[in-house]
Order: C-alpha cells, then sequence, then structure tokens
C-alpha cells in the first residue's frame, strides 16, 4: 500500500477525507512514493476556522513573545537540518547540499522575523497640531494564506509565514502537492517550539483547494508563488474577492556577458546558475547574452566541455552536480521545447535529451543541454523552460544585450558580467528587471532585504520578506488624538496646516 500524506490542521496530522490524491514520486527512481491528499472545501475551512481561533488569542501576544517562537522554531530547524534536507532531496530531486541550501535560506528569513518587533513600531509626531499628536501602528490582518511552488519546498513557506505570524497573524498554508513532507515537518517544529494549535496549519491540495482560500471571507491576505498564469489567476480572482495579495510567477532571467568580463569565472558561475537543480530555479540563469561575436564564440567553446562533464547523479548524492527532474511529465514538457528550439533554427551545441543514469534508467534525469543563437521571436526563448537548458542569445552591442531583458516578458532577475564598473551601474539603473547581480549569477538579495520581479514575473506590489514583508502582512492604522481641557465648538471646515 502507497503511504499517504495527510493535513496539518490545529496541531495535528489528519488524513485527507476527499478522496482525491496527487502522486508524490521519486524522481531518482520514477517510483511514487506516496500520495498526497487533495483537500477538499471542507477540510481547508477547518483549517481556516483553526487559525482564526488561533489568532485572536495570537495577537494579543506582545511582539517579543511572538518573536521568541520563531528563535526556538530556529534552533528547531537547525537541529532537523539533515532530515528536512533528506525530505526535500527525496520529493524534490535536488541534490543533498542544494536541499540544505533551500532550508538555509529560508532560515534566514526567519532569522530576520525575530527582529520583526522593531519594524512594527510606528511612527508618532508630538505636536502634529493644536495639543494634537499622530501615531501609527502596524497591526495584523487575521488568517492570512500562502501557496507555494514544488522548486523550494522550504525556503518559499518560511519566506512567508516567518514573516506573517512574526506580524502577529495566523497561517494556512498550501504548499506544492509535488513534494510536501518539507513543509508538513515545518509544521510540526514550529508547534515543538510552542506555537499555540492551529497557529501554522498545512493543507495539501490543488485548485479545489486555492479556490477555497481565495473564496473565503475569513482569509484577509494571500501570499502566491508558482507559475505566471496561476500567479495571474491567483491575483485577480483574490483581488476579486476582496483580499490582499502577492504573486510571484515565472523567470527566464539572463546573463549579459560584455567582452571585458573575466571570461573564466562568468563561465563558471554560468554553468552553475544554468543547470544547478536541473535548472527548476525561479532565479537560474537560462539566457546567456554575450557581446560581440567574439565573446560568443569564446563563451560556447568554453561553455560546451563544461556542459558535456556536468555530474548527474541520485538526489541523495553528495557529490553530483546536479540531480533528477521533479516529474516525467516536465521532463517532457522540456523535452519538447529543446525539439522546438531546433526546429526554430538555434544550434544544438550539447544535446542531453536522451541522457540516462546507469541504475536509474527509469528516474527522470536529463543531461545539460545547450543551444546557440536563440532569438527574440522564438517561442523556446520567450517561454521559461525550467529545466537543465542555456540557450545563448548573441548581441551586437550594449543597448542591444540591454534590450533583450529589459523587453522579455519575464522580470525576476538578471546579470551582469564585466571589470567595467561605469557599464554595470548603467545597466542596473536602466534594465526593466526587478532583481539585478553584478558579478553575481543568482542575485535572491538577503532576508533583510526583499525579493521580488517586474513584470510577469510578479503581480502585486509588495515584495517577499524584508520590510516589505512585514509592510504586506500588516495593516497601517493613524490615530489622530488631542485630549481637550475644554469643550470645543463644531468645525465645518476641514481642518488643514495652512
Ligand atoms: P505551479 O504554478 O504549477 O504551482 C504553484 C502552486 O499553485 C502549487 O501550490 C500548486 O498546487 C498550485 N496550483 C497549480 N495549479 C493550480 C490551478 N490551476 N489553480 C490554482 N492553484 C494551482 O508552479 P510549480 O510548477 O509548482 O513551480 C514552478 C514555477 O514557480 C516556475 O514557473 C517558477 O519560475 C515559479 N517560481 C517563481 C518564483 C518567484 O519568486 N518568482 C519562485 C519559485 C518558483
Amino acid at each position: 500500500m502507497t503511504r499517504s500524506i495527510g493535513h496539518f490542521i490545529n496541531g495535528a496530522h489528519v488524513e485527507g477525507g476527499s478522496g482525491r490524491f496527487g502522486d508524490v514520486f521519486n524522481p531518482t527512481t520514477g517510483e511514487v512514493q506516496a500520495r498526497a491528499a487533495l483537500a477538499s472545501r471542507k477540510e481547508v475551512e477547518a483549517a481556516v476556522s483553526a487559525a482564526e481561533r488561533t489568532f485572536a488569542g495570537w495577537r494579543e501576544i506582545n511582539p517579543q513573545r511572538r518573536a521568541r517562537l520563531l528563535f526556538r522554531f530556529k534552533e528547531l530547524v537547525e537541529k532537523d537540518m539533515d532530515n528536512l534536507a533528506r525530505l526535500i532531496s527525496l520529493e524534490h530531486g535536488k541534490i543533498l547540499p542544494d536541499a540544505r541550501g533551500d532550508v538555509q535560506r529560508g532560515l534566514e528569513v526567519i532569522e530576520f522575523a525575530c527582529g520583526i518587533p522593531h519594524l512594527q513600531k510606528g511612527d508618532y509626531t508630538e505636536g502634529a497640531g493644536p495639543g494634537i499628536d499622530v501615531y501609527s501602528m502596524r497591526q495584523p490582518l487575521g488568517v492570512c494564506a500562502g501557496i507555494t511552488p514544488f522548486n523550494f519546498p522550504a525556503m518559499i513557506p518560511m519566506w512567508m509565514f516567518g514573516v506573517a505570524i512574526a506580524c502577529g497573524n495566523a497561517f494556512v498554508l498550501k504548499p506544492s502537492e509535488k513534494d510536501p513532507s518539507a513543509p508538513l515537518r515545518l509544521a510540526e517544529l514550529m508547534l515543538e517550539a510552542g506555537a499555540p494549535e492551529g497557529l501554522l496549519n498545512v493543507v495539501n491540495g490543488d485548485k479545489e483547494a486555492v479556490d477555497a482560500l481565495i473564496e473565503d471571507p475569513r482569509v484577509k491576505a494571500i501570499s502566491f508563488v508558482g507559475s505566471s498564469d496561476i500567479a495571474h489567476y491567483i491575483y485577480a480572482n483574490g483581488a476579486r474577492h476582496g483580499k490582499r495579495v502577492q504573486a510571484f510567477g515565472g523567470a527566464k532571467n539572463h546573463m549579459v556577458i560584455l567582452p571585458d568580463a573575466d571570461m573564466e569565472n562568468a563561465v563558471n558561475q554560468l554553468v552553475g546558475s544554468a543547470y544547478g537543480s536541473a535548472g527548476e530555479r525561479c532565479m537560474a540563469t537560462p539566457v546567456a547574452v554575450p557581446v560581440g561575436e567574439k565573446t560568443a564564440e569564446t563563451l560556447v567553446e568554453m561553455l560546451k566541455p563544461k556542459v558535456e562533464s556536468l555530474r548527474i547523479g541520485p538526489s541523495l548524492s553528495e557529490d553530483s552536480d546536479l540531480g533528477p527532474l521533479v516529474t516525467a511529465a516536465h521532463r517532457e514538457r522540456v523535452r519538447k521545447y529543446i525539439d522546438l528550439a531546433i526546429e526554430e533554427g538555434q544550434s544544438l551545441v550539447v544535446d542531453g535529451r536522451n541522457f540516462a543514469l546507469q541504475g536509474y534508467e527509469n528516474g527522470f534525469f536529463m543531461g545539460g543541454t545547450l543551444l546557440d543563437h536563440a532569438k527574440p521571436g522564438h517561442k523556446s526563448y520567450n517561454d521559461e523552460i525550467f529545466g537543465p537548458v542555456l540557450q545563448v542569445v548573441r548581441a551586437k552591442n550594449f543597448e542591444e544585450a540591454l534590450a533583450l531583458p529589459s523587453d522579455h516578458q519575464y522580470g525576476n532577475g538578471v546579470a551582469i558580467f564585466t571589470r567595467n564598473g561605469d557599464a554595470a551601474r548603467e545597466f542596473a539603473w536602466r534594465v526593466n528587471v526587478g532583481m539585478v547581480g553584478v558579478n553575481v549569477p543568482i542575485p535572491v538579495p538577503v532576508a533583510y532585504h526583499t525579493f521580488g520581479g517586474w513584470k510577469r514575473s510578479a503581480f502585486g506590489d509588495t515584495n517577499q520578506h524584508g520590510p516589505e514583508g512585514v509592510r504586506f502582512w500588516t495593516k497601517i492604522k493613524t490615530v489622530t488624538q488631542r485630549w481637550p481641557e475644554d469643550i470645543q465648538g463644531s468645525e465645518f471646515v476641514i481642518p488643514t496646516m495652512g
């Protein structure tokens, strides 16, 4: 009998009751290792009810005590690091050291959240008018929800619930049904750290669960990370239901390489960021933009042997560069994009389509693929592929290189490799993309800064974590107060500072 993975509601594991399940694969072997229950509307409502009850008490607890819960949670996650990484690696397929990075980058947001009392303080103006003081406070929203993708099953949930809970909210998480074990383990650890039951609930599910969260009037805010069409659906539908929504979507990040770049360094960074985690990162670098023919020729020549010699292995291996893709269906989608790129006229420099790992022939493995001469207008360049595929788009000059990421439908991250500070500064200033790296291939900002792309990579106007995250998970109230000693007459004209 295949193991079933249920939900975590009101501080306890509960089995799924809908009778619907999603397969959880082991991407290394290709076997179904468990099935995740897909929650019904009623089950989602039970999670929201638990969160609503808990919120009433949680918001009364002072900010420093709330932060202490996160301190304890951080310690427990650190102790459980190897177990969490193993759970991620077994269900997602990313290699163990990278799975540890997934947990660690989430923990860094928890560390940030431990200091949130400082950011939740309001402003105060003494004597804004005669005998009048004005102050503001940032109050929690209530029940908040997070809907997360398969590719960072620990980091992205922690981005969301860490900040939301520190701000005084209660949370319902709907993680990806493809790799649900790490998020469930995080909820157990939160309880162990002393969270009230019902503070962090996890419901596994698909569209039915997501729609139940969107339509439930008790859910006040939704944070979504996933593909762009669904991000847009959640943004539009959430707003229609009167919710605060931030929805982060897909990506197609470019690395621009100027002729003066240190080529050895640029190539090394590019190979890691294009093929690490089998390209299944929203901040991967699937497009290289060498500037000038000579740079392009050198780049492709240097990339080829490195792509051919990528070490591909079982996800639990410590010494591979990348593991398998998440599902067979996703691998098929990636293969089709490579076929399309060839039809569109791109040159296939390295072909990873037929790679099979000896002893793991049923695993969802794929070799690294390198395509040259991709162009705007090619569908395989316009779309996100999300696999171990790097496309080279040759640019004649700086302006052409700047236009490529700027005009692309996605605008998550971009990088420029150069030794010229002036060119790098100009690029960072003008490029139409939300996160920029200068000689840094994956410019994911640290936890106390803030994460978010532009264009079809993000809908909504506040980013994840950092002070922006605190703004998203709180609402501001501004109080204007006067304590008059004598009775005041009526005022019919709007008070001004004139
Ligand atoms: P996905 O959009 O398929 O799923 C994301 C979440 O939405 C999951 O929880 C899933 O269960 C749910 N979902 C799926 N179909 C739905 C539907 N029809 N209606 C409502 N909800 C639905 O994304 P994925 O494949 O899990 O993750 C990969 C995608 O996420 C890539 O596009 C990647 O670029 C993106 N991503 C973006 C960021 C970012 O910060 N911009 C970060 C990580 C991943």
